[in-house]
């Protein structure tokens, strides 16, 4: 399997996400003290300032907050580009925010507030990414 784009680079703070990643599971940080949710990972709770923090398995769903449709390649990048592609940022049901790309559709036919669930993509052997497709109501993740 070859994929050369630009890769996560997981630290510390970010490893236990990217190992639920590769594992099927979005896991989002949950303060162990007032129990809000948040994401991208961070050492304390923006709300009441704990460093108590736990990892939970979020539901994978969402619904798309806002999003573009990257249309021109990015100028003397030296892998493939599959333009057009949507770069969107998708609100879980847990109440956090992630940035992503929404696939499996037409990045024309996209639209607020439309329903998404995750999808892992292995890409290399070490990675796979989060990425949201249209959640048209049925069973399983399709993962
Ligand atoms: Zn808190």
């Amino acid at each position: 399997m070859s994929y050369a784009k630009p890769l996560p680079v997981p630290d510390p703070q970010t490893q236990p996400f990217w190992d639920g990643c590769r594992a099927g599971k979005l896991l989002i940080q949950r303060c162990g003290a007032c129990g809000t949710h948040r994401f991208p990972p961070t050492g304390v709770c923006a709300v009441c300032g704990s460093d108590a923090t736990g990892w939970v398995a979020a539901t994978g769903r969402g619904k798309v907050f806002s999003w573009i449709v990257v249309e021109l390649p990015i100028p003397k990048a030296t892998y493939a580009q599959d333009v057009p592609y949507a770069v969107a940022l998708v609100d879980l049901e847990e109440g956090v925010r992630m940035a992503t790309n929404v696939v499996g559709c037409d990045p024309y036919a996209i639209a607020a507030g439309m329903p998404v669930r995750v999808r892992f993509d292995a890409v290399t052997e070490e990675v796979s990414l989060p990425r949201f497709v249209p959640d048209t109501g049925g069973a399983g993740d399709g993962a």
